[in-house]
């Protein structure tokens, strides 16, 4: 099982984030407020962002 973080991309507006990759809250763009990952199963379930890179 691995940890990391994850640099993403919001869909909407391109604002890059640094999430976990197993944050169990959601998290909303910092810019546009859109919903970036939802918690699902111990992991975020990303729904509006791509991921750019994943980071240690
Ligand atoms: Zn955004």
């Amino acid at each position: 099982m691995s940890a990391n973080f994850l640099k993403v991309s919001c869909r909407d507006c391109s604002n890059e984030s640094i999430i976990f990759s197993r944050a169990t809250t959601a998290i909303a763009c910092a810019v546009c407020g859109a919903t970036l990952t939802n918690p699902a199963g111990g992991k975020a379930q990303l729904v509006g962002c791509n991921v750019v890179e994943s980071l240690e």
